[in-house]
């Protein structure tokens, strides 16, 4: 298991199975993190942390549907705990149309497994998709994407498989 993986699935079992909504807001209060949400001028820009003194914030841009608010903390949360020794200002816009650096690959990991744990998703496979995702604070299309990664992985790759490490 890589580091990205193992960062989210440490912290999520703290939380045992409370689902995201229950458990983020203790998850900021125990690492001292701010939140603030504003809304933009444009959608595309999703979140940014960054430190100010010994503090950091994280801002989410508030014109995001939820479940991609939740989606975009969890993601910056990704680079809190995985990149702040290496920079104190991140600017997020994770569903961008061109490529994507490294950083922001190993937070959307990261965000994914926080959010959707392998082992918890796997159980709700045969169930029905919209009330996965509200279990999991998710949109549907998060939700089956994940799913559709995880079965690529456990049958050994193929169109979902995860993006190459190799960079
Ligand atoms: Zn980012």
């Amino acid at each position: 298991m890589d580091s990205v993986i193992l960062t989210a699935r440490t912290l999520r079992e703290k939380y045992a199975h409370r689902p995201a909504a229950a458990f983020i807001g203790p998850l900021l209060a125990a690492n001292n993190i701010r939140l603030d949400i504003w809304p933009m001028q444009t959608e595309k820009f999703a979140g940014c942390l960054w430190k100010n003194g010994d503090e950091w914030t994280i801002l989410l841009n508030a014109r995001q549907a939820q479940p991609r608010k939740l989606f975009t903390l969890a993601h910056e949360l990704g680079h809190y705990f995985l990149h702040r020794h290496l920079k104190t200002h991140f600017s997020c816009n994770i569903f961008p149309t061109g490529p994507v650096s490294r950083w922001e690959r190993e937070a959307n990991r990261f965000a994914a497994e926080l959010l959707m744990p392998a082992g918890q998703v796997m159980r709700w496979a045969d169930t029905s998709p919209a009330r996965a995702a509200r279990h999991f604070g998710v949109s549907e299309e998060a939700l089956q994407y994940r799913l559709r990664s995880l079965s690529a992985v456990r049958s050994g790759g193929g169109k979902y498989g995860p993006p190459a490490e190799n960079d």
